[in-house]
């Protein structure tokens, strides 16, 4: 048994939550030891949330203790009690050559194990590379090299050319640290701490560095080497090599705050504690500034003449015109999604969070990384996470619905804001900033996120698009065009990348359905921008949201939960409908760099070679490359696309395709359409192998394409090893993977157009999408569901946010 001291010092330990209640009870009882310990354990708290109120009604009510827990909040002792950042940090270099993105850490393969920290760090860099030996090829890292290091007697930096590109796990950031970071006191599992050094940091990794109290540099890394013992002087910016006592690299921190984030264990301790002190000197009747002990973002000096879209939207989420390039916010969360693999991650982030309950207008959870082949532990997060979300007020999606943001897409309010723990959360509507689970965690449990505004790049598309040209042609347009015009570069060592960590803003396209705007969102994950917005006429939206209030309804008549949550979104959307308006960039918007697209010169497909999803060539320049599978599936689909693959497939004669054909339509509503028009029927006469709707080989952690093969996929990366062991991976439009199943090889142009031919007559037909206020089944089951006046008011309220 323990004492009743030591029980209180070790309700102490926890980070807040569950503990808070007790120990502020304690704070008015009779005992002077315990009323002390209580005192001195809330000083070091941070998560109180609302029982912050509870500590200064205490005290106004002269309780002594209590007014020394305020003291100490408003004195930032939680912060100053840590030790300062030392001058110089000694560290052995951990130098992976190229690129490393977020598979290579956190393969998709081992998802299940991700909650798992140190035995999902075994598989990070399991894959042999450049000067990484791993314990076992494809399945345990380079533990003895790690070892080794160590044995220097030096933390180990992880240092690459390029850094964390890809997804948003903060899985990812968690194996690294694993091996590079520094206990938590009490807190098992779980490190903090640590330096990661880039050449390029991929910004939502950089961002998940700083959530988790690491420190992130960018700078020149082509003198550091693996092995190699170095000083860094953070204050200063330099690196010194300790063989030579020479200076090999500079640097400038990315912002003034880092090294507070650092101190205080992460960026979200350090804003919710700024936060804490800075009401706790409101309490004690003294100014909220919090400046003379932190250091605070610096606001840009030049105010721009006029604001992009993306500026006004966060604009209005911060309650102001806008946001310039620069300027730290933190915006109203509108919508938050979360996926199966880094949602369990987000859930015991929430609960270390102490969450019982969202502020973010909706919360969405989906189960489309697992639903198609789950492992056990995936089974019971599809039986635990939905009462989890739902019971904090979020909308639980259910195992085989489909892919997260064919449905979170549907949910959207124009003009707002939100993120995800997905890194193609990229709202067609509005804008979105994904993020790493620490970061969703507080955005869905505070309702709002931390941002540093980026800066923007406009991408224009002018002229027509051509016969035969898709719209993931324009997708791949995009990069295709940064290359020529000297604004992005495949090699890595030195990678340039004009999108990096901006707002990708695209312009021109006005009359694409949203579904459509969705590819060219989406693919802003590749091309590693923080947001993108996508500028549209109303007549789309309009139709979108129609479409989409009923299906609101209908999940709700379906069971959906949580209804109320659903209800004051629909309730959100009617009342955009009522009186439609979409924001604009002003016209002297000012922007980083801008792209002109001229799609009268586009006049063959582009695909992204393997297997970089930035390699951008024209078919012409790899047509007649023998092809040995064909995914047509992912979120960069939607019902369009299975039509023309189906259309293409029922013309093609031959008895069997030479390839092997994986088709997997986005959402169980897509499937069911695509089933009653037959096309289904079509797909199983080709010999196709369906697949579940959801993420399906996109992801790689469920069924997977031969060793080694070469494949036209319509996913949305193709990093070395994603969709199969050593496979090449071409990404296409899923007209252009038809072709090329039924062919066995990239077509020719000429072939190319041919095919398309019949497609082209029958475009009308083919590209219609799911508007759910036409189809029956779903009319009726929404007329059957009233909105209540309750939640009419609640969304009135909320639309001005
Ligand atoms: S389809 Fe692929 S890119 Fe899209 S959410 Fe699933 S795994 Fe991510």
């Amino acid at each position: 048994l323990i004492s009743r001291l030591r029980a209180v010092e070790l309700l102490g330990t926890m980070q807040g939550g569950y503990n808070v209640g007790t120990l502020v009870e304690l704070l008015s009882g009779d005992d002077a030891e315990l009323k002390a310990s209580a005192a001195h354990q809330l000083k070091h708290t941070l998560l109180v949330f609302d029982a912050f109120h509870d500590v200064v009604e205490l005290y106004n009510g002269g309780n002594e203790a209590a007014k020394e827990v305020l003291e100490s909040w408003a004195a930032a002792e939680w912060f100053t009690s840590k030790p300062d950042i030392p001058e110089k940090i000694t560290v052995t270099v951990f130098k992976v050559t190229g690129e490393t993105n977020t598979d290579d850490l956190s393969p998709a393969q081992d998802a299940w194990s991700r909650p798992d920290v140190p035995l999902h760090a075994l598989a990070m860099l399991k894959n042999e590379r450049d000067g990484i030996v791993p314990e076992l090829d494809g399945e345990i890292g380079p533990l003895g090299q790690i070892d080794e290091l160590l044995q220097k007697g030096h933390p180990l930096a992880y240092v690459g050319d390029v850094v964390g590109t890809g997804s948003s796990r903060k899985s990812a950031t968690n194996s690294v640290l694993w091996f590079m970071g520094e206990d938590i006191p009490y807190v098992p599992n779980m490190k903090t701490g640590g330096v990661c050094i880039g050449g390029k940091i991929a910004p939502i990794f950089f961002n998940t560095m700083e959530d988790s109290g690491a420190l992130p540099i960018e700078m020149d890394v082509s003198d550091l080497n693996t092995g190699d013992v170095v000083d860094i002087f953070p204050y200063e910016g330099e690196v010194v090599d300790r063989a030579c006592d020479e200076v090999i690299a500079t640097f400038e921190l990315k912002t003034n705050v880092l090294l507070d984030e650092v101190r205080a264990g992460g960026r979200i301790p350090l804003i919710i504690g700024r936060g804490i002190t800075s009401k706790a000197r409101v309490a004690l009747g003294r100014d909220a500034s919090v400046a003379d002990t932190f250091n605070l973002p610096i606001a840009p000096t030049d105010t721009p003449k006029g604001y992009s879209l993306a500026q006004k939207m966060v604009g209005k989420a911060c309650g102001v015109d806008g946001v310039p390039p620069g300027q730290y916010c933190e915006p109203t969360m509108t919508t938050v999604g979360s996926q199966d693999t880094t949602g369990p991650m987000t859930r015991d982030e929430l609960k270390s969070l102490a969450c019982l309950g969202f502020s973010a207008d909706l919360v969405m959870q989906s189960f489309c990384h697992t639903a198609a082949y789950p492992k056990p532990v995936d089974v019971v997060t599809h039986h635990t996470l939905p009462d989890f979300i739902q019971t904090r007020g979020g909308v639980s999606l259910r195992p085989g619905d489909g892919i997260i943001h064919s449905w979170l897409n549907r949910m959207l309010v124009p003009d707002t804001v939100g993120t995800g723990g997905d890194s193609h959360t990229r709202f067609p509507l509005g804008v979105s900033f994904p993020a790493g689970s620490g970061l969703v965690a507080f955005a869905a449990a505070t309702g709002v996120f931390p941002l540093d505004m980026p800066e923007s790049v406009l991408v224009r598309f002018t002229g027509t698009m051509q016969p035969g040209i898709t719209l993931r042609d324009l997708v791949q347009a995009i990069p295709y065009t940064a290359i020529q015009n000297g604004l992005l570069t495949i090699e890595k060592k030195g990678k340039k990348n004009v999108f990096s960590g901006r707002v990708l803003e695209i312009e021109g396209l006005p009359d694409l359905k949203c579904e459509q705007a969705f590819e060219l969102s989406d693919a802003s994950a590749e091309r590693s921008a923080a947001g993108c917005t996508i500028k549209l006429n109303k007549e789309p939206v309009i139709e979108y949201l129609q479409s989409n209030v009923v299906m609101l309804k209908w999940m709700i008549s379906e069971g959906y939960g949580d209804p109320r949550t659903l209800e004051r979104r629909i309730a959100r959307m009617e009342d955009w409908l009522a009186n439609p308006h979409l924001m604009e960039a002003d016209d002297n918007a000012e922007y980083a760099e801008i792209i002109e697209i001229n799609m009268d010169e586009i006049k063959e497909p582009i695909l992204a070679l393997p297997n970089d999803p930035d390699a951008s060539a024209l078919l012409s320049e790899v047509a007649g490359d023998k092809i040995d599978e064909v995914f047509i599936g992912s979120c960069m689909t939607n019902i369009g696309h299975f039509r023309a693959a189906g259309k293409l497939l029922a013309d093609n004669k031959s008895a069997t395709l030479p390839t092997r054909l994986w088709v997997s339509p986005p959402t169980k509503m897509d499937a069911a359409q695509l089933s009653e028009e037959g096309y289904y029927s079509t797909f199983g006469t080709a010999g196709a192998r369906m697949e579940m709707p959801g993420c399906s080989l996109c992801m790689g952690n469920q069924a997977r394409v031969e060793p080694g093969c070469t494949v036209v996929s319509t996913s949305t990366r193709n990093f070395p090893n994603r969709l199969g062991q050593g496979s090449n991976v071409y990404l296409a439009s899923a007209e252009l993977a038809a072709i090329a199943s039924i062919e066995g090889k990239l077509p020719t142009v000429d072939e190319y157009m041919s095919y398309m031919s019949n497609v082209n007559a029958t475009a009308a037909d083919t590209y219609r999408y799911l508007n759910f206020d036409e189809l029956p089944e779903f009319v009726e089951a929404s007329d059957k569901v009233e909105i209540s006046d309750e939640m009419r008011e609640a969304a009135k309220k909320l639309s001005i946010l």
